[in-house]
């Protein structure tokens, strides 16, 4: 299993560490031809989303990775990377990859509260814990399934081959977000297998 991390800005070295930490392989996507290996998986990490997307059209990245994303490549998006899968960002921001019906309402918790650690629910996971920093909330779906709520807000949803959490799972102990990826990247590799067998 190989895991992409786009390392463009942000937290992707932890994102790598918990990969290793599981038995996954990963290689980091900086420009665009480290997007010629293949890979079962993507994770876009925290950071800052306004910068991320720059990079991401500067260096011709946006476009093929949406492509890969909407043919069913698995990715996951924490924070920032929520934010650049979200079809519409609250307020009217253009959006970027734009990939899975939630609206993202970015720096939601105001100056005060803008990092904070929880203990929460994730729907199949139990209750993990989930670290937040300037952190986005949902504030709407429409195909997405939501998969953990903190304080009545959503904060984790699904869509098909596309995660997204608000938090940092990378930045906890805690491997199970990280392993439920993998499990969506395996179900995918092995559906591709058995189409090619069956061409
Ligand atoms: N506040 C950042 C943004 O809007 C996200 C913060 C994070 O990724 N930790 O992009």
């Amino acid at each position: 299993m190989t895991i992409g991390v786009l390392a463009l800005q942000g937290a992707f070295i932890e994102h790598e560490r918990m990969l290793a930490q599981l038995g996954a392989d990963s290689f980091e996507i900086r420009q665009l031809k480290d997007i010629d290996r293949h890979m079962d998986g993507l994770i876009i990490p925290g950071g800052e989303s306004t910068v991320q997307g720059k990079l991401l059209r500067e260096l011709g990245l946006l476009q093929p990775l949406t492509e890969q994303i909407k043919s069913g490549l698995p990715v996951f998006g924490t924070c920032a990377g929520l934010i650049l899968l979200a079809k519409k960002i609250d307020g009217g921001e253009a959006p970027h990859i734009a990939v899975i019906d939630i609206t993202a309402k970015r720096n939601a918790y105001g100056r005060q509260l803008g990092s904070f650690a929880a203990n929460a629910e994730f729907k199949g996971l139990g209750v993990i814990p989930m670290t937040f920093i300037r952190a986005p909330y949902i504030s709407e779906t429409s195909g997405a399934e939501i998969l953990a709520e903190v304080d009545g807000k959503a904060v984790a949803a699904r869509q098909g081959n596309i995660l997204v959490t608000a938090f940092h799972p990378e930045l906890t102990s805690d491997l199970s977000v990280h392993r439920y990826f993998l499990g969506i990247a395996a179900e995918n590799s092995s559906k591709a297998n058995s189409a090619e067998i069956a061409v």
